[in-house]
């Protein structure tokens, strides 16, 4: 019998990287878009990590990725993920990425925060835009890849043994169709969309953690997102971000006029100093007039700025913290196998264990095409087994879609409506600091709605954010008492 499609879900650098890394076998590619439409990969304005100068080594990024997360991702996936980086951007290069280069024609490295050494291969300050393109075309160009533009997936299926049997996929003219699947490759990305104030696409809205989670896969670490410091302050939604490459070149963080902080520590560390000042009442702003010719090596800031009708080489350019990344997601082993059988997870959606607290800057353009890489290998070798590498999910995590609302609010039925409530909801109870208390009344507001995928993303982090009292890296508790990992 014909072995049934491998199917992947996502077209954004980690689902792109995994089609056309399925190989002769090929894949079927379901994206919510039109290809690449939607995906937070094309917006990566920094590039991506590697140590390729001769002043670096693959342990040094390691050590930094570690140090970054406070120490609290896994050391092994770490190393193996920073181990592979020289070779992930050998491969864009021979994908005809065109990464800048120095004068002595080898990759231009551009110094970011957390980082010991200068080591962000970027393309000018559209990296994302760049990487994703040359895979797209990649996939393009593979006949065995079958790709569905906006095809969104809306639940998967599993059958009486918890194993992936299908997934259930909307057309463009609303109708549902049924795609029988025994591996399923979720590459849905981020969500950070369920704040109000987020870098991300405003479509990043978790729909991947929800549809995992609904067929009882483990996520981990949700609370664990990352505020980036400097999302340019004006009534834009997104916001615009400003990257940390600026900082890296030499732009200054001032408060009220006036420096505040060390602006290449690691984000969590700058997010919450900014967001200090901002409590305050004083006004943040990121002075990048002192870089030479700023706007012809960010020319996408400077594009961005003048459509707020603020001039980068000129204006101080007012800032405050902004959901950009999340570190959780469905977790997985080092071939990306969630805890359900059938069910991959790849890029941000998945924990791989990479980021610990608080990820390095630059290192999920990595995680992308090395997770994508590995998963699609897997899959295509796979002959049916699959041992437990992740514990199961605790039932108590566990939502079915028709759990409808059971008291006041919106209804689970009114999307936009409660979407709003969902992002209030979550810029009030996780953003930068969290409390106890806070949490508890947010996991209640949420809890009526999650029939809902958003909002039951949004409840998983918020219960995910309550059962960690103590504070590490990104997750800040006011009512902290002792860092996690130290016992009284
Ligand atoms: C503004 C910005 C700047 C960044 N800069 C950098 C940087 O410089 N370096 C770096 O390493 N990282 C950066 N990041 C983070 C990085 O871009 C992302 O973590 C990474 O690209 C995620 O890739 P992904 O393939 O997992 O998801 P995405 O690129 O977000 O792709 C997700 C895809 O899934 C599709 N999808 C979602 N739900 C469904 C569904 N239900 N059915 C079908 N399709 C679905 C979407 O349409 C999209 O195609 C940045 C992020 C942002 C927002």
């Amino acid at each position: 019998m014909a072995r049934r499609p491998l199917i992947v879900i996502g077209s954004g650098l980690a689902g792109l990287t995994c089609a056309w890394a399925s190989g002769p076998e090929g894949c079927i590619l379901l994206t919510a878009g039109a290809l690449t439409d939607g995906a937070a990969s094309t917006w990566a304005q920094g590039g991506i990590a590697a140590a390729l100068s001769p002043d670096d080594s693959t342990a040094l990024h390691a050590e930094d990725t570690w140090r970054a997360g406070a120490f609290a991702g896994d050391r092994a996936v770490i190393d193996r993920i920073t181990g592979v980086a020289p070779e992930v951007v050998r491969l864009l290069v021979e994908l005809e990425v065109p990464f800048d280069r120095a004068p002595d024609g080898s990759i231009d490295l551009a110094l970011e925060g957390g980082h010991s050494r200068s080591r962000v291969a970027h393309a000018g300050d559209h990296s994302g835009a760049a990487v994703t393109a040359a895979m797209a075309q990649a996939v393009l160009a593979a006949p065995q890849v079958d790709v569905r533009e906006h095809h969104t997936v809306t639940r998967l299926l599993a059958d009486a043994s918890g194993a992936i049997c299908g997934v259930e996929v909307r057309r463009r003219d609303g109708s549902l169709e049924v795609i029988p699947a025994d591996r399923v490759m979720l590459a849905t990305g981020g969500m950070g969309g369920l704040w109000a104030h987020t870098t991300n696409p405003t479509t990043a809205l978790g729909q991947g953690v929800a549809l995992a989670a609904r067929v009882g896969a483990r996520t981990d670490d949700l609370h664990l997102v990352q505020f980036h410091p400097t999302a340019l302050d004006v009534a834009r939604d997104p916001m615009p971000l400003l990257t940390e490459a600026l900082r890296g070149a030499g732009a200054h963080l001032l408060s009220d006029g006036a420096r505040f902080v060390d602006e290449l520590q690691p984000r969590d560390v700058v997010a919450a100093a900014v967001w200090e000042q901002l409590t305050e009442g004083r006004t943040v702003c990121l002075d990048a007039r002192g870089i030479d010719r700023v706007a012809t090596r960010f020319p996408a800031v400077a594009d961005l700025t003048a459509a707020s009708g603020l001039d980068v080489t000129r204006d101080l350019l007012p800032v405050r913290p902004a959901l950009h990344y999340s570190m959780g997601g469905v977790t997985v082993d080092d071939t990306g196998r969630s805890s359900v059988p059938g069910l991959w997870a790849i890029g941000e959606v998945s924990r791989t264990g990479l980021h610990g607290a608080n990820r390095l800057a630059s290192n999920s353009l990595l995680e992308a095409v090395v997770t994508g890489r590995a998963a699609a290998s897997d899959a295509i070798a796979w002959s049916g087994a699959w041992p437990r590498t992740v514990e199961p999910a605790g039932p108590a995590t566990i939502r079915s879609r028709t759990d409808r609302a059971r008291s006041g609010g919106a209804r689970s039925d009114d999307g936009s409506l409660l979407l709003a409530q969902v992002r209030e909801t979550l810029d009030s109870a996780c953003g930068v600091l969290r409390d106890g208390p806070t949490l508890q009344a947010a996991v209640d507001r949420l809890e009526p709605h999650v029939g809902n995928d958003a909002a039951y993303a949004a409840w998983l982090i918020a219960r995910s954010a309550l059962a960690h009292p103590a504070s590490v890296g990104a997750h800040r508790r006011t009512d902290s008492v002792l860092p996690e990992g130290v016992s009284a």
